[in-house]
């Protein structure tokens, strides 16, 4: 029976395929009690499944691509490390021994008990790796049932991914993966698994309630990544209709690519910059692909995660820093210190200190007031990055400040950097610029503290719309609310790009308004000349550069800037688009 659900756009395109559900909400197995006299075969039924699992997982292992992800291995081992594990062997034969249950039964109940005692624990990632079990379980109930779930590598290359949720530092895992889409039941659309998904360049919808309880393994689906939709079970008609849609944006992203060494300017002939935004130093590779000239920002925080006990140390992070900037062979790389918090919790900060408990981990201990409380470990980041600037022309990027005694501080720590590597005589950029992120609306309303002490600057839209409006950016339940054309964040946006300009300071914007197309000609009419964004969106954000005319925008844009009322912004942006 086809049904339709809705839900919230977060990456363009059509995908077409199975569902594959990563932890169904229900696992449905029967319920029967076993004869004493079938105990032993009972056991004997499940220790051959678990074999078979556990072959399977082996065999995932060794079948990894050279250059996948190394937490795609970790992630294996997780899971063999679970299916061995006497919490679930063992306490599942007892209940075959002593309550006689089927081992279908014995095992989901034992996944039950499992799942009461996760819920019960503290530390949130601990709690997260509750998925981890019942994908497991999962695994072995098909082994049981005669059929293999899916592969997580390289299976199938129509298959869609159905999850409640993935945390950003699990979305890692499906990178270079084959994957065709992602849906899942929570999450907004600049949240960090969103911004993931997206830089997959895959179709995905994010927010779309009670998805994988109502999709079931296998089903086939429709992902409409442009406007959010869900069709299970589509009739023919429908699956006709969006098979030529599909083939018909195929077409177009093929007719971009013609764009991709052409210079980046308007009609009228300014030039501007096309970044890249990257989470793993091998992203560099495609904002190279896309045509990208620098790295306009790289997440340094997905480096960190996935690191049970410990942060990555000053080499290991060196290695990561020089790789990007190697791989862009001379083009900027702006390498953003760790900005953890919020939707991107670490593992390794879980020690204690009462961030894990942050009633709002949003306004709470992130990114760099996370840094400064941990100077041992920022400046260990900072002479990693300093080290890499010999390498290639790099830039120092600082998210989340809003105090002058911050930036002080910073810039000291740097300092420090900088001379711990003189003693050690090891090289770097002494030019190198720092910068900051300017995301919280106090640092775009105090500026000049901050054009007086840093190089240039970089608006987060996704995280200034967040602190402006009040509205948390993975939260589903208030997605309507979280607005980039609100006047108070075009206002924001506007005066930043303003007041840098008259300082001379450059400023890009590398939030996801960046590379969202149908803010391009408005933020091209505000004055932006840098634009950073996932490669996958840069070649529409070009198209849209080399249509526009800025003579032509300043007008519909000013009035854009004058609007408060909603109709009357609404019909200011119709004539944006169409100048
Ligand atoms: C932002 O806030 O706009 C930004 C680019 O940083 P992040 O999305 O990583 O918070
Ligand atoms: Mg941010």
């Amino acid at each position: 029976m086809p049904f339709t659900l809705h839900g919230i756009p977060v990456s363009r395109g059509i995908a077409i395929g199975r569902a594959y559900l990563i932890a169904p909400a229900a696992l449905d197995v029967d319920h029967y009690l076993i004869e004493h006299a079938q105990i032993e075969d009972e056991i004997v039924r499940f220790r051959a499944a678990l074999q078979a699992v556990e072959h399977e997982l082996d065999t995932l292992r060794a079948d990894l691509a050279a250059d996948a992800p190394s937490e795609m291995g970790a992630f294996i081992g997780v899971h063999l490390m679970i299916l061995n594990d006497v919490m679930l062997v063992q306490e599942t034969i007892d209940l075959i021994r002593t309550r006689r249950f089927n081992v279908e039964w014995a095992l989901t109940e034992q996944l039950e008990r499992l799942s009461r005692h996760f819920d019960d624990v503290e530390d949130e990632y601990l709690r997260e790796r509750k998925a981890d079990i019942e994908q497991v379980v999962e695994r072995v109930l098909k082994s049981l049932a005669g059929a293999m779930p899916p592969s997580l590598h390289g299976g199938c290359d129509e298959m869609i991914v159905v999850a409640h949720d993935i945390a950003p530092a699990d979305m890692l895992q499906f990178k270079g993966q084959t994957f065709q889409g992602f849906v899942t039941d929570l999450g907004g659309r600049t949240s960090h698994t969103a911004i993931v998904a997206r830089s997959l360049g895959i179709p995905a919808a994010v927010g779309v309630q009670q998805a994988s309880a109502l999709i079931r393994q296998d089903d086939l689906i429709i992902v409409d990544g442009d406007h959010g939709i869900v069709i299970v079970d589509p009739a023919p008609i429908v699956l006709e209709e969006y098979t030529y849609r599909q083939s018909e944006m195929a077409l177009e992203r093929r007719k971009l690519q013609r764009l991709k060494f052409s210079p980046t300017q308007t009609l009228c002939g300014a030039k501007i910059q096309l970044y890249a935004n990257i989470e793993l130093p091998d992203d560099a590779q495609a904002a190279l692909d896309s045509g990208a000239t620098g790295v306009g920002l790289f997440r340094t925080e997905f480096l960190f995660m996935n690191h049970k006990n410990h942060l990555p140390e000053e080499d290991e992070q060196f290695a990561a820093y020089r790789r990007a900037v190697e791989l862009m062979n001379g083009l900027p790389v702006t390498i953003r210190t760790i900005d953890v918090g919020a939707d991107k919790p670490l593992d390794a900060m879980n020690s204690g200190d009462g961030y894990e408990t942050a009633a709002n981990p949003a306004l709470g201990l992130r990114a760099i007031r996370w840094s400064l409380s941990e100077p041992q470990m920022f400046l260990t980041q900072l002479r990693a990055i300093l080290r890499a600037s010999a390498f290639g022309s790099v830039k120092i990027l600082i998210p989340m400040l809003a105090h002058a005694q911050q930036i002080d501080q910073t810039l000291d720590l740097i300092r420090e950097a900088r001379r711990q590597l003189d003693d050690a005589g090891l090289a770097y950029d002494p030019n190198i610029q720092v910068g900051a992120m300017i995301e919280i609306p106090a640092a775009a309303l105090a500026l000049p503290m901050f054009l007086r002490r840093l190089d240039f600057l970089s608006i987060g839209t996704n995280d200034l719309i967040q602190y402006a409006l009040a509205i948390d950016r993975a939260d589903n339940a208030v997605a309507d609310l979280y607005d980039p054309l609100h006047p108070a964040v075009l206002q924001l946006i506007a005066h930043t790009l303003r007041e840098a300009k008259r300082a001379g300071v450059p400023v890009s914007v590398c939030g996801e308004m960046a590379g969202d197309p149908s803010f391009t000609r408005l933020l091209l009419g505000m004055g932006l000349t840098e634009f950073s964004m996932h490669p996958s969106q840069l070649l529409v954000v070009k198209q849209e550069i080399l249509r526009s005319q800025l003579k032509t925008l300043e007008k519909p844009v000013a009035e854009v800037l004058a609007a408060y009322e909603p109709e009357e912004l609404q019909a200011a942006l119709q004539r944006v688009a169409q100048a």
